[in-house]
């Protein structure tokens, strides 16, 4: 009853966000003195769960033939049936697209309570609390879980991966009696610009606003200073929705919460809601033209210029230490 389930989907390997759930997963079960045990939901999860075991106390694999793709409604029957069966205290799942679209369900099915976007979780007395960003992470929200289970979706890749424990825990397969559900079904999928590394995973992103003034300077400008910097680029909502770059570029409050080491914020104003997406980034520098461009108050370095005046220069100057 105080232990912690983390579910995972299927992936080619041990990316940063079940790293980061895993160390989540470990240090709240450490706290509840409790088990780590990781349900892998999907085909193909054979290293993932090696990997996963070397922290987990269990591993559960399911990967029968009507998993194999993501489906909401069988993937949730399955989930409910593993995570029902343990009766942990509490479920983790990562900030996918996958886990926040079963995570209120799932709670619902295992009748606990859910929490979304939490950037820490841990136990107090006999409470279990949950800490989220609110206002666009000018300020913090402490929610305590009352139902057990408390199910909660993490910024995942905010968390601190966790130790490899000497022994790997055990790794068994799961043979669950799951009707394929078709109440709803997805009937397309299309990927994400081809080849692309996800920019959740980004060391560093070029990033740029509404002040770029259109579509060719991302090309012409902002670039090339991204490929010097081996940077993926993105964008405020401003520039995605003027469709001048695609709209999975845009990071924010309704965009992607990223977490790199440098974020260059470029002809973005910093609104609040933009800024509730880079609220992890370890340094953020800016450049606008406005000295009382709120993004400024967020970061390390900045540069009150005209943008098209500096990027040239930085290109030059980033170029010369690479020859
Ligand atoms: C519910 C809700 C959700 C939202 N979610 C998001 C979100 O997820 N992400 C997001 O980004 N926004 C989001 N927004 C929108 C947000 O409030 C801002 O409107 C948006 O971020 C502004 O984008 P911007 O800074 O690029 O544009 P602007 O506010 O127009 O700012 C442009 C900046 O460029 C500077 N500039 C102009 N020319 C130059 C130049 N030549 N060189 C240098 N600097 C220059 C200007 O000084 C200015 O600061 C949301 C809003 C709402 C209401």
């Amino acid at each position: 009853m105080n232990d912690v389930c983390i579910c995972l989907f299927a992936a080619p390997n041990f990316d940063k966000s079940a790293q980061g759930l895993a160390g989540a997963g470990r240090r709240l079960a450490a706290e509840l003195d409790g088990q780590l045990l990781a349900v892998i939901v999907g085909a193909g999860a054979d290293a993932l769960a090696a990997e996963v075991a070397r922290i987990a106390d269990t591993v559960t694999l399911a990967d029968q033939a009507e998993l194999a793709e993501y489906q909401p409604e069988t993937c949730l029957n399955a989930l409910a049936q593993l995570c029902g069966e343990r009766s942990p205290r509490a479920v983790l799942l990562a900030n996918d697209t996958y886990s926040q679209e079963i995570a209120p369900r799932l709670a619902y099915r295992l009748g606990g309570s859910a929490v979304g976007d939490g950037v820490e979780v841990r136990v107090e007395g006999e409470a279990l609390r949950v800490v989220r960003q609110v206002y666009g992470g000018k300020a913090q929200a402490v929610i305590e879980l009352k139902r057990t289970p408390a199910v909660v979706w993490l910024r995942a890749r905010s968390f601190a991966p966790a130790a490899e424990r000497a022994e790997s825990g055990e790794i068994t397969r799961a043979a669950l009696d799951i009707q394929a559900d078709t109440r709803t079904r997805i009937v397309e999928r299309k990927r994400e610009a081809g080849g692309e590394a996800r920019l959740e995973e980004a060391r560093v992103i070029v990033s740029g606003g509404r002040g770029i003034g259109g579509p060719e300077p991302f090309e012409s400008e902002l670039k090339p200073l991204a490929e010097l910097l081996g940077a993926q680029m993105a964008a405020s909502r401003a520039a995605c929705d003027a469709g001048w770059v695609p709209p999975t570029w845009q990071v924010g409050q309704t965009g992607k919460k990223v977490t790199p080491e440098l974020y260059l914020g470029i002809a973005i104003t910093g609104a609040s809601q933009h800024m509730a997406g880079i609220s992890e980034a370890k340094v953020i520098a800016a450049i606008n033209t406005d000295p009382d461009a709120p993004i400024f108050k967020h970061s390390r370095f900045g540069i009150v210029e005209d943008y098209r005046k500096v990027v040239p220069l930085l290109r030059e100057k980033l170029a010369a230490l690479q020859r």
